[in-house]
């Protein structure tokens, strides 16, 4: 166990977490029996194993383990990570585990890297990622994400090909939905491409990978990083000039969504500088087969001049979207602090259930009060959350297909084809 990583405390409480705020109802009768030795807590006994057990130290050192979580295979690489499925040995439930490197980073990607995690920490949304917990050791850093284990969307449509124009109103609406919340929060992505859109489900899809994420003070600042991919850059990236922050996302999702309808890119070439020069250029051939609305929205996006591109919020009423209804979000949904947990009669659906199942594991009132002000370091906040997201899903929070009117291309998705895929997959579209 790395020295650095925290270990709750492996004092066992007498009190259950509910309890413990109740201290003048206890009673005395019980003495006896709260003095008698009682089982350890699954939370205790794992908290001691840790420093006890020879296998489970080994584990540790080896890094089978991380804090919690026994890591399982790589599930990704990045340039800067590699990602690794892991599970909560307390929860059982699946993770993945972003593992960085520190010692390869340099000053600005170990500030692309803080920053990754504190927007992260501020955005909360059911298309985008959930970051459970951060645990530092001295020569690495672990993000424990939300696990979206359909793959991403470049894989998806390398091996099946282009979504049909149904899925990709089901999936472009999702990313809009999150889009559209990051830029009302003042953040910009800079990164969107298909590679960074993650599938939980079949339809369900996650925006992931806030490296190049930056926050604004106003949207009309500039920025002046050249940041992303470049077949996803818009032409003010290629200029070399200051730009703003949410039309260069907008640009990105507009190539996202041409590459889900068609299964190509609009701008293809073989070296950066061909490319550059494609983009500036800004000529693209929309295939005749995409929906005339669909290309009526391409090129609205795909504008070269930042200021004419159009903004999210017509995008979410464009006449292609018509038929997906995007909901409003659950004011309830974003209780990440596990303080929240304290709070009587808050109101929030799930607040019986997520108590219930940390009592159970041995999470007490005293472990919540001890982690304040830690965010996503703390091991209780890495539980709580995992828990608070696992009764959310089970709740639906996460499943919202929803139609309205008449599918307006009878030729491509009956609206009895729509039936089907809601049958068989998630959808989440909140704005
Ligand atoms: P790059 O700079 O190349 O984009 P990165 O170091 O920032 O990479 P990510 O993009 O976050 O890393 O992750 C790399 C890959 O790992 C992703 O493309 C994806 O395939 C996989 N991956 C990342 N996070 C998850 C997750 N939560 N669940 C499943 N797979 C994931
Ligand atoms: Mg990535």
């Amino acid at each position: 166990m790395p020295s650095s990583m925290n270990l709750v405390s492996t004092r066992v409480p007498r009190h259950s977490l509910y309890s413990l705020s109740d201290s003048s109802d206890s009673d005395p009768d019980n003495e006896e029996e709260q003095d008698s030795p009682r089982r350890l807590t699954p939370l205790e006994k794992l908290t001691l194993d840790m420093c006890h057990d020879e296998k489970t130290i080994k584990e540790l050192n080896v890094g089978r383990r991380v804090g919690f979580y026994k890591v399982c295979g790589e599930i990704g690489c990045g340039n800067f990570s590699k990602v690794k499925l892991a599970f909560h040995a307390l929860t059982k439930d699946k993770v993945a585990v972003k593992v960085v490197d520190k010692m390869r980073l340099d000053l600005s990607t170990q500030r692309m890297l803080s920053r990754e995690i504190s927007i992260m920490e501020s955005l909360h949304h059911p298309n985008i990622l959930w970051l459970y917990e951060v645990l530092e050791a001295p020569s690495r850093l672990y993000l424990v994400l939300e696990y979206a284990g359909g793959g991403d969307l470049h894989a998806r449509i390398s091996s099946e090909g282009k979504l049909s124009d149904l899925e990709s109103k089901l999936v472009f609406a999702q990313i809009m939905s999150a889009v559209k919340y990051m830029h009302d929060s003042n953040i910009i992505h800079r990164d969107l491409k298909a590679e960074n859109i993650l599938f939980t489900s079949y339809s369900c899809v996650k925006v992931a990978d806030f490296g190049f994420s930056t926050k604004i003070s106003s949207r009309s600042q500039m920025l002046d990083t050249f940041c992303g991919s470049p077949p996803y850059a818009a032409p003010e990236l290629f200029k070399d000039e200051a730009y703003m922050g949410p039309p260069v996302d907008v640009w990105a999702m507009g190539v996202l969504l041409f590459f889900m309808v068609t299964g190509s890119m609009p701008f293809r070439a073989d070296t950066v500088p061909k490319l550059r020069r494609c983009v500036l250029q800004g000529v693209y051939v929309i295939p005749t087969w995409v929906s005339a609305p669909c290309q009526r929205l391409i090129r609205g996006i795909l504008k070269p001049e930042p200021t004419e591109r159009c903004a999210l919020d017509q995008m979410l009423g464009c006449e292609w979207l018509l038929p997906v209804e995007t909901l409003r979000s659950n004011p309830h949904f974003y209780q990440l602090n596990p303080v929240q947990l304290l709070k009587v009669r808050s109101g929030w659906a799930e607040q019986e259930e997520v108590h219930a199942a940390l009592q159970k594991l041995g999470v007490t009132k005293e472990h919540i009060l001890n982690n304040q002000g830690k965010n996503s370091r703390s091991p209780i906040t890495g539980i709580y959350r995992i828990v608070l997201h696992r009764i959310q899903r089970n709740k639906g929070a996460e499943c919202l297909p929803s139609i309205t009117g008449v599918v307006r291309d009878p030729k491509r998705d009956s609206l009895r084809a729509y039936r089907n895929l809601r049958h068989t997959s998630k959808l989440c579209v909140l704005s």
